[in-house]
């Protein structure tokens, strides 16, 4: 279940709305000097740019205060030149990311961590909802994968993959089932997943052994190892499953596809072709 081909249909049909929305500013804020967030946000900018956004790269340094976050993130939130805000995470130590997080103005979250897209989610009224979770659901949607009704595992319960796609699956008519870190026997659940989503960041966190035959494995994972990057589930399970995500090359792509639909549908919000919430 390769991403990178529908990605680049997403990527596509994104260019065209900006060419006909005309000017869609995205502005990306990274504090410090990570070198995974670095990549991500270069990813990011990349793929913005080539698509024809107005793309801005705001770095900040390590020691920026939390009060001068929050007085950027202001300017931002009322200027008429920025549709979307994304603010990389983990921010440095110093911070209280869920304060930053809420400092967003909803509307330009491009992210979806805002508590009331977050909450809009969960009501099941989805506003802008968090690129991984919207990817994954994309590709199960283009291999025509019947979630209503199947029994569906999800490895993780972070705010940014695991909730969110639990809450999707289940919207989606899916029976749903959250294992984490204290899930005691964990093969008892995933051999019971028709659609199993593993979003855990643990290397071989998923065996084999650990897969239905003829199920759907969606690796969400991305370790950086000695190997190179690699995702939780053991590669060897595509032999067992219908169908599986690889790492790279699976979620990876329809994440950064996602976030640049999530950017157009900010620029629909701010200028009233779409009605936010509330
Ligand atoms: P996270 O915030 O660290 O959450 C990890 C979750 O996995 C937690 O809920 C944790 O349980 C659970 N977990 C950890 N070890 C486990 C174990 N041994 N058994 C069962 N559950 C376990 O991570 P995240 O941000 O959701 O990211 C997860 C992975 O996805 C990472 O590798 C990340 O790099 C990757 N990722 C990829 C993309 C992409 O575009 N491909 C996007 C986002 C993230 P507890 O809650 O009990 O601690």
């Amino acid at each position: 279940m390769k991403g990178k081909p529908l990605a680049e249909r997403i990527r596509a049909a994104v260019a065209e709305q900006v060419t006909q929305i005309g000017r869609i500013g995205l502005v990306t804020v990274l504090v410090g000097d990570d070198p995974a967030s670095d990549v991500y946000i270069r990813l990011k900018h990349k793929a913005a740019i080539a698509a024809g956004f107005d793309a801005t790269d705001l770095r900040l340094p390590e020691e920026t205060t939390e009060v001068e976050l929050l007085a950027k993130l202001a300017d931002l939130n009322v200027s008429d030149d920025v549709d979307a805000i994304l603010v990389q995470l983990p921010l440095p130590d110093h911070f209280d990311e869920a304060r930053i997080i809420r400092a967003v103005t909803p509307s330009k979250d491009v992210d979806g961590f805002h508590p009331l897209n977050a909450g809009e989610l969960y009501l099941g009224r989805p506003a802008l909802v968090s690129a991984t979770p919207r990817g994954i659901m994309a590709l199960l949607a283009e291999h025509r994968i019947s979630v209503d009704g199947a029994r569906a595992v999800v490895i993780g319960r972070s705010a940014i993959v695991g909730k969110p796609v639990s809450m999707l699956l289940q919207q989606a008519n899916a029976t749903v089932t959250l294992c984490h870190s204290h899930t005691r026997d964990l093969a008892r659940h995933t051999l019971e997943a028709d659609v199993l989503v593993v979003a855990a960041g643990v290397p071989m966190l998923v065996t084999r052994e650990m897969v239905r035959a003829g199920s759907v494995v969606v690796d969400v994972g991305m370790n950086h190892t000695e190997a190179g990057l690699v995702g939780d589930v053991d590669p060897g399970a595509a032999e067992i499953a219908a169908f599986m995500t690889p790492v790279p090359g699976g979620v990876g792509p329809m994440t950064i596809a996602c976030l640049l639909e999530n950017a157009v549908q900010c620029a629909r919000y701010r200028r009233g072709e779409l009605a936010y919430p509330g």
